[in-house]
């Protein structure tokens, strides 16, 4: 399948931490995470002026779209924005990462205000599957170890998740929502919160089967559709009149 990454490169991301956690940088290991696992990634970088690469070509072949932010939401051209969250009405399906929370297509496809509580204390998050059965989840057992990530907590401004994976625990007590489908329109949806930009988070084997399952269950089963539109139905039709 082809995967577009959306990732900003944000000053974070060049601190000695964030070098040290991903020295190809964090979009280029999703990247590889993808094309390892056999699907084409097209990396998108996002900064202060906004997305970089985008063509309507590109989206418009994309099965999957990954989408990593965390300084420059505001950025990110409108436009942009409104073709994104189109395909993922039409079928696209789309992966929404840590600090994506408050990216605007995140927000637009949800409807609420995605705010949860943080601390940066580099503490262990535990995420407790709360599905088994979840194709997101095969193969990972009970729970994932993560040995340093930014602690998000409720209350977590989201609607009630379609499915619920995880749930994240960090050590200072804190849970979160950490796993969640949505279902909108044709497309899913996936939410999941580690990935802090200078803890190597997404180097865990578990974390990268993980993200793999994840773009496989949220993409398309069918071709995504053409443009959305309300169409009248006459073999449905009460009012047989207006047929010809
Ligand atoms: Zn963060």
């Amino acid at each position: 399948m082809n995967v577009l990454v959306f990732c900003e490169h944000n000053p974070s991301m060049d601190s000695p931490e964030g070098k040290a956690a991903y020295p190809e940088g964090l979009g280029e290991c999703l990247a590889q995470l993808l094309r390892g696992a056999g699907h084409t990634a097209t990396l998108l970088p996002m900064d202060e002026q906004g997305v970089h690469g985008f063509t309507d070509e590109l989206l418009n072949s994309a099965d999957v779209a990954f989408w990593w932010a965390h300084c420059y939401h505001d950025a990110v051209q409108s436009e942009i924005i409104d073709k994104v969250v189109d395909r993922v009405h039409r079928g696209m399906g789309m992966l929404f990462l840590h600090s994506s929370h408050l990216a605007r297509p995140f927000l637009r496809l949800i409807g609420t205000t995605g705010f949860l509580t943080w601390r940066e204390a580099g503490e262990r998050e535990r995420l407790w599957c709360v599905d088994p059965t979840h194709p997101i989840a095969a193969g990972l057992g009970d729970f994932i170890d993560i040995p340093q990530e930014e602690m998000y907590g409720e209350p977590f401004g989201i609607p009630a998740p379609d499915e619920l994976v995880y749930i994240g625990w960090f050590e200072g007590g804190e849970v979160l929502r950490g796993g969640c489908v949505f279902k909108r329109g044709r497309g899913k949806l996936f939410y999941f919160n580690p990935g802090h930009e200078t803890y190597p988070t997404y180097k865990l084997p578990a974390v990268r089967k993980l993200l793999v399952q994840a773009c496989e269950y949220v993409a398309p089963k069918q071709p995504v559709s053409g443009p959305l539109g309300c169409s009248h139905r006459d073999d449905f039709c009460i009012d047989r009149s207006v047929k010809k």
